[in-house]
């Protein structure tokens, strides 16, 4: 184990200097040493029920993105790349994090990623950037990743209206903006040694994952609404499904990736064996040509045309509308909870 850790550290070390650009901050370290990036025993689990894990959303307003053009509003689900063209997919990480919970991260994933220089996009809940800064900043600031919003508290939007579904959508957003404040101020490298850590990581988040891939016209209105390009998947590997084996969602996937592809996977400990799936996929997918990219990368590769939709769903339209009852049954357990140990108990603001 020390010597796989040494020889990784090596391997990042000559590859950070090898990477280093001409107009590279002099003198400067980079923010984290292999050893912290490396995932610990424990990340993965789920902490559930507990009242600490309440979170007010972050004071003030975030920085506004620029408005989305009439073509680029609705659901997307895949992009078609015309015939000839370089095997593109994304993978896509879900980090979702529920009421009265602190979700974990899935650290065996990100490693894997970063040992076989897999390109990908974590979606990540609002909260979940505040109860995990440090992978949360590592991942905004990683060459290889790109960081999306997953609401605030996971909640379903099909059952939102008004304050609470701008919350939701907005809150996100200035919780990036605070985890991503401190990079600022330490002026560290990241990983690649090639650039500051704050430079690498983008001011804002500019896309956005439905929680349970739900949505109505006017979730998705308002999250258009607000600059977010609203990002479903043509793929899911089931993860989260207890009975899910590692060769069965390795199987599910290759035979249901085309290029274009986004790929839906969970990195906040609800996925099983994701990792384990993971090695057996990116092998597999590389042997038949395909590379991996960011979300936005493949939505602005050349001749791309996305598949948008005005509606969302898992693989056909109106199947994640089951999930309404589901969350209807969570709000009534959350607002138990607030009654008992909620903002109006502590004190706190909200
Ligand atoms: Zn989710």
């Amino acid at each position: 184990m020390l010597l796989r850790c040494l020889l990784a550290w090596l391997v990042v070390f000559f590859a950070g200097e090898a990477a280093a650009q001409p107009d590279a901050p002099s003198g400067e370290a980079v923010c984290w040493k292999p050893g912290e990036l490396a995932s610990h025993p424990g990340d993965k689990d789920i902490r559930k029920n507990i009242p600490s894990a309440y979170a007010a959303p972050p004071s003030g307003r975030s920085a506004p993105l620029p408005a989305l053009r009439p073509g680029q509003r609705g659901a997307i689900r895949r992009v078609e790349l015309p015939h000839g063209s370089r095997k593109l997919i994304a993978l896509t990480f879900d980090m979702c994090e529920q009421p009265y919970e602190v979700a974990g991260y899935d650290g065996a994933i990100v490693d894997f990623l970063r040992a076989e220089q897999v390109r990908a996009t974590f979606f990540a809940g609002g909260k979940w950037l505040l109860t995990h800064q440090t992978p949360a900043q590592q991942l905004m600031s990683d060459p290889l990743f790109e960081v999306g919003n997953h609401t605030w508290e996971h909640r379903n939007l099909r059952l939102l209206a008004g304050a609470g579904l701008d919350r939701e959508i907005e809150a996100p957003q200035r919780a990036y903006e605070k985890v991503r404040e401190p990079l600022e101020a330490r002026q560290c490298l990241s990983r690649d040694g090639a650039a500051r850590a704050s430079e690498r990581a983008p001011k804002s988040m500019s896309l956005f994952r439905f929680p349970f891939g739900a949505c109505n016209p006017e979730a998705l209105d308002a999250v258009n609404g607000a600059g977010l390009l609203a990002i479903q998947w043509d793929v899911s590997s089931g993860d989260p499904s207890l009975g899910a084996l590692p060769g069965q969602m390795a199987n599910g996937v290759l035979h249901g990736v085309k290029p274009g592809s986004i790929v839906l996977f969970h990195g906040n400990g609800r996925g099983w064996h994701t990792a384990e799936a993971l090695r057996e996929i990116v092998p597999k997918l590389r042997a038949q040509s395909y590379e991996f990219v960011m979300v936005t990368e493949l939505l602005n590769a050349p001749g791309a045309k996305w598949d948008i939709r005005p509606v969302c769903f898992d693989s056909r339209p109106g199947d994640t509308d089951r999930y309404d009852d589901l969350a209807r049954r969570l709000e009534a357990r959350f607002q138990k909870f607030t009654a008992r140990f909620g903002p109006q108990r502590s004190g706190e603001a909200r």
